[in-house]
């Protein structure tokens, strides 16, 4: 298993412009991410350190099912009659069936040698309460998590996942925030949205003594631990003899497709591989095909940081689908940079091809995926259906992000034809 993290903000030939603070538009500092962030992920977040010594504590944890399958998908490769060879990296076997534990535990680590005793975090379907609940629970800190009252009403599994783990799980929005009651003064049956359970989050932390906030994509500093994935995939590809010529994530807010992208990127950078990059994003939420790049923020309030980042906008409430995890408006600083400078690609994938790539890998794979997950299917198959009109022989290498075992009411609703 690798011993540090790599932190791409030491190769960018173009920087990331600065985030910007909310009230005074001026660069955000460390101290000031600090009020709401542990100081060793706002360090984090601004570091041009190129590789960042994983701490010991978190180390042991992760090696409870670290490291993590690299896969040849033999079986897909037959159905598809490829000339392709394609590999998946299994980050489903995590404990909590996807690489949210990655930066979960970290981040729990870091708020607690900082002495803070609370957290709070929101989460959509429940992929990230769930890893945060348990890593919270190994390091003894209290968390408070606000989950999209949607799928809060609709998926209750995870809900009593983060209830198993010691979380304390409500509904968003609420009326135990001036933002949540605000929003339902304003909607009474409001579904709630990702934002504005980060609204609901970020107040609470910052009404609360010792309190601090945690956010499970779209930052630097999550995007750095998820390269875990990345460097053993590298470690792994090395033992097989290729080199991937296609690398894929699905993309949420970025977390997993830069893990297993960045340490790859390295070289690309370095002048040394030509390797394409390809995130995998729901044409029903498509910031890096169709989004603007400028300033925006996080959450649905304006009280996050501005990020320059490709964006529907803070508001842009994205149709219902069953990949919640990728139901965020916003790319991150790092990607959108390196989209704008052309090193990474993106295509957009409908629900209805997503889920049938999701049906085919299940069936030839045995591995039933997350419906985020699905999306980075549906692009690898197209990858390698390509490589057969062509006639080339090429490696592709994708994220597998998580299982799908909690998320069968939404096979259900595909096999009903109920989805569109
Ligand atoms: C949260 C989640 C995603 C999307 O988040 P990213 O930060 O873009 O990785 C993808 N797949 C699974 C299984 C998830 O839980």
């Amino acid at each position: 298993m690798p011993t540090r993290w790599y932190n791409i903000l030491a190769d960018m030939p173009t920087p990331p412009a600065p985030m910007l603070h909310p009230q005074t538009r001026q660069p955000l500092t460390v101290d000031e991410m600090s009020q709401l962030f542990a100081r060793g992920l706002s360090e984090q977040e601004f570091s041009r350190e190129r590789f960042i010594e994983i701490p010991d504590q978190v180390r042991d944890l992760y090696r409870i099912w670290r490291p993590t399958p690299l896969v040849r998908a033999s079986g897909l490769e037959k159905a598809l009659d490829t000339p392709a060879k394609i590999y998946f990296k299994n980050e489903s076997v995590s404990p909590v069936g996807s690489h949210k534990l990655n930066s979960a535990i970290p981040q729990a680590y870091y708020n607690k040698v900082e002495g803070i005793q609370h957290l709070t975090t929101e989460t959509g379907a429940g992929q990230w309460g769930s890893a945060l609940s348990i890593a919270c629970k190994h390091f003894g800190l209290d968390l408070r998590v606000y989950m999209v009252r949607v799928s809060y009403e609709q998926k209750p599994y995870r809900k009593s996942v983060m209830h198993t783990y010691g979380a304390t799980v409500i509904p968003s929005p609420s009326e135990t925030t001036e933002a949540g009651r605000q929003m339902l003064a304003a909607y009474p049956n409001t579904p709630g949205s990702l934002g504005m359970a980060i609204s609901e989050a970020v107040e609470y932390a910052r009404t609360h003594e010792n309190t601090r906030y945690a956010l499970g994509s779209t930052l630097n500093h999550v995007c750095l631990h998820q390269t875990i994935i990345g460097e053993e995939a590298r470690l792994q590809m090395e033992k097989t003899g290729d080199y991937p010529d296609v690398v894929i994530g699905c993309f949420g807010g970025g977390s997993n497709f830069c893990g297993i992208s960045f340490p790859f990127l390295r070289d690309k950078l370095a002048g040394e591989r030509s390797t394409r990059f390809i995130a995998a994003e729901p044409a029903s939420c498509p910031k890096l095909t169709h989004g603007k790049f400028e300033y925006d923020f996080g959450d649905s309030q304006g009280l996050t940081p501005l990020i320059p980042m490709y964006t529907l906008g803070h508001d842009f409430q994205p149709a219902a689908i069953h990949a919640g995890g990728l139901r965020y408006h916003g790319g991150g600083q790092i990607i959108s940079q390196l989209m704008k400078d052309g090193w990474i690609e993106a295509a957009d994938v409908q629900q209805l091809e997503s889920f049938q790539a999701g049906v085919l890998f299940s069936q030839v794979e045995g591995i039933i995926p997350a419906p985020e997950s699905t999306h980075a299917i549906c692009v690898a198959i197209q990858e390698a259906l390509r490589a057969k009109e062509e006639g080339i022989e090429k490696t592709i290498l994708f994220n597998l992000s998580g299982h799908g075992l909690i998320d069968m009411a939404s096979y259900d609703r595909y096999f009903a034809g109920e989805l569109s």
